[in-house]
């Protein structure tokens, strides 16, 4: 596999796998709530509490990202309304951020082409900031900080928006939000 065939598009790594991953990645998109479920929608709360619970929370969810070939997920995504996301950096582990805030995003924005791995199938054009300054806790209570650009900030991005029920195809144009929403409808009348 080269970096050719690999393609990051917001949430979500576009790129051809062996049967048994494909397989994983299907299990784990299986639990992930997919539009139009409601929970995708509704606002996260603040993590006030740091116990065994987050931690927990934090372990499945860096697990379900890796499995389903993601490079974020929000807790509003597995259907709990807490402030955490996971998101992968690109040359370190899986990290989880509670209570996320993003400060200092550049004037300087770019159009780029965004999957959801609650979205299945679809890539609209988002408007996002360059770079940013993410800024919150660890799962276990810890202040984090991280500056971010690239694909990185296009993420936390992405995923600080699922933690206020906003979905790239609420970013997106009108008529890309229209040609995104014509492809999921039959597939809401099918499954
Ligand atoms: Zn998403």
């Amino acid at each position: 596999m080269t970096d050719a065939d690999e393609r990051i598009e917001g949430q979500v790594i576009e790129e051809e796998l062996d049967p048994e991953r494909e397989t994983r990645r299907r299990f784990a998109l299986a639990q992930i709530r997919q539009y139009p479920d409601a929970a995708l929608k509704l606002q996260a709360r603040p993590v006030q509490e740091f116990d065994e619970q987050l931690v927990k929370l934090a372990g499945r969810m860096k697990q379900l990202m890796t499995d389903a070939n993601g490079i974020g997920l929000a807790a509003t995504q597995v259907g709990v309304l807490q402030r955490m996301f996971v998101f992968q950096p690109e040359e370190e582990d899986a990290v989880a951020v509670v209570n996320p805030q993003l400060v200092d995003l550049s004037q300087e924005t770019e159009v780029s082409d965004e999957g959801c791995l609650s979205i299945q199938g679809v890539t609209v054009p988002v408007e996002r900031s360059l770079r940013v300054t993410l800024v919150g806790q660890d799962e276990h209570g810890d202040d984090v900080r991280y500056e971010l650009d690239g694909y990185e900030a296009r993420c936390a991005q992405h995923e600080a928006d699922h933690l206020d029920g906003v979905l790239m195809i609420d970013r997106t144009t009108p008529e890309a939000r229209k040609e995104a929403l014509a492809i999921l409808r039959p597939r809401i009348v099918l499954s």
